[in-house]
């Protein structure tokens, strides 16, 4: 029997998710597919922060907005997601990396966003305990906030269920169906869906799903390691900070800590085929970018050449769970025992890692297709789409059944890739 929806959405991280729910409570029939579990990937591995502090300008006006979403979010799906708006921190320890920060702030501050700096004894005030001695100075946002990704996109697809959306895990999309250039539907593991438009919001997948219907989208995989350490003695601390390790202390006590200053890319068959585009962000970041040829080189060769490969992928892989960096994790706790005072007798409880799909510029492609019509993609978040998240959502959905959106998204068209437009990545964190 083939279902029939409105709208059929590829993905069920937390713009999947989104999306599905502002459908579903605008009366829309929607489907939600994901090949393993609700938040298998990135949505449930990052962590944790909210924030619009350091975005590129383009990304202000849609945090502005995605904000006032997270305020609301728990009233919305009647259900904790541990939301809290403890502001963010984030350090420099030259005055050049300061300088970023002040440049940053110019340029944001036309938005009226609250992003202030502040001086090493003022970051201290933001987070006692905090040692800023290395410390030139900092930018802090009193508005951004922090939620925990372990409940947030499960809790939002379980209210865009009970709002009457239907969402399938276990179930891999294995095509996106084109007829006379416009979407019809998808295959799925499950059997065949039709539908009057798709999101495909797809993560670290999407460019080989876009690949299946003849479109490109230059997008790359980072290897990020996080670990968690077991309940400090400290008073659980609202501010989520940035300071050589990024740190979150989440409301059980515990911190999640990773490297804010090393990036593992594992190289693919797809850095040696699009690393191109890649050039001037990988020139930026040389620094703190560590290149791995091993495994991951071999398991995802197929997917680049046949569509056969990558249906098969889908199913080995049902969550991408890539190692984490050891030396890298040891590294984030060091750091952060140097960082803050009075932590008590902790240690590392869990490490994990994730795939950040990142574009040439660091910000996502939020974008209705021409070709094939009725194609809404949502992807490329670079590493900070667990805060934008549901906004990009939203948006998504406007897409799919208004055709237009309700913020300007020009700069998240897929064409600017092609169509001579000055790629730079603007964010300065
Ligand atoms: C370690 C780490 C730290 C991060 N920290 C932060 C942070 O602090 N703040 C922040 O804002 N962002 C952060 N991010 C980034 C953020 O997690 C992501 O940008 C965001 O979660 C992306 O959401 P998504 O819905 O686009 O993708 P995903 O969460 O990756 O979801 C995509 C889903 O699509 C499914 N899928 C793919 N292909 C198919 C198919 N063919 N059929 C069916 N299902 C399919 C996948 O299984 C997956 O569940 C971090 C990411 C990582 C990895």
């Amino acid at each position: 029997m083939i279902r029939d929806y409105d709208v059929a959405i590829v993905g069920g991280g937390i713009v999947g998710c989104y999306a599905a729910l502002h459908l579903a409570k605008a009366g829309h029939k929607v489907g939600l597919f994901e090949k393993g579990r609700i938040a298998g990937e990135q949505s449930s591995r990052n962590w944790g922060f909210v924030r619009l502090q350091g975005r590129d300008p383009a990304e202000i006006p849609l945090m502005i907005e995605g904000k006032r979403l997270w305020e609301r979010l728990e009233a919305e799906i009647g259900e904790t997601v541990d939301w809290r708006q403890g502001g963010n921190l984030v350090l420099a320890d030259t005055k050049e990396r300061l300088g970023q920060f002040e440049d940053w702030l110019a340029v944001a501050k036309t938005f009226q966003v609250d992003s202030r700096m502040v001086t090493p004894a003022e970051a201290a005030e933001v987070v006692p305990g905090l040692r800023t001695d290395a410390v030139v100075g900092g930018l802090h946002t009193p508005s951004d906030g922090q939620a925990e990704p372990e409940k947030a996109a499960p809790a939002i697809a379980e209210a865009a269920r009970r709002a009457g959306a239907h969402i399938e895990t276990g179930c891999a999309v294995d095509r996106i169906e084109v007829a006379d250039g416009r979407v019809t539907g998808l295959e799925t593991e499950s059997g065949p869906v039709r539908a009057g438009a798709v999101i495909l919001c797809a993560g670290a997948w999407t460019k080989h799903m876009l690949r299946g219907v003849g479109v490109r989208m230059p997008q790359l995989w980072m290897r990020a390691s996080v670990a968690r350490t077991s309940p400090s003695g400290r008073d659980p601390m609202a501010t989520g900070v940035w300071a050589g390790v990024a740190f979150r202390q989440r409301i059980d006590g515990s911190f999640n800590i990773a490297g804010g200053t090393q990036a593992d890319h594992d190289i693919m068959a797809d850095t040696l085929l699009d690393g191109i585009s890649f050039l001037p962000l990988l020139r930026m970041h040389n620094q703190m970018l560590k290149l791995h040829f091993g495994a991951p080189f071999f398991d995802f060769l197929g997917v680049r050449l046949s569509q056969d490969a990558l249906r098969r992928a889908l199913r080995r892989h049902r969550a991408l769970d890539p190692t984490p960096n050891p030396k890298s994790v040891a590294a984030s706790f060091q750091k952060l025992k140097d960082s803050v005072a009075d932590l008590g007798d902790i240690h590392i409880a869990k490490t994990w890692a994730g795939y950040i799909d990142f574009t040439p510029d660091f910000i996502p492609v939020i974008d209705r297709l021409d070709r094939p019509e009725g194609l809404v993609v949502a992807a490329g978040l670079s590493g900070h789409g667990f805060g934008m998240g549901p906004i990009t959502g939203r948006l998504a959905a406007e897409l799919a059944v208004e055709g237009k959106p309700s913020l300007d998204i020009d700069a998240f068209r897929l064409a600017r890739f092609s169509d001579g437009a000055k790629i730079v990545a603007r964010n300065v964190i």
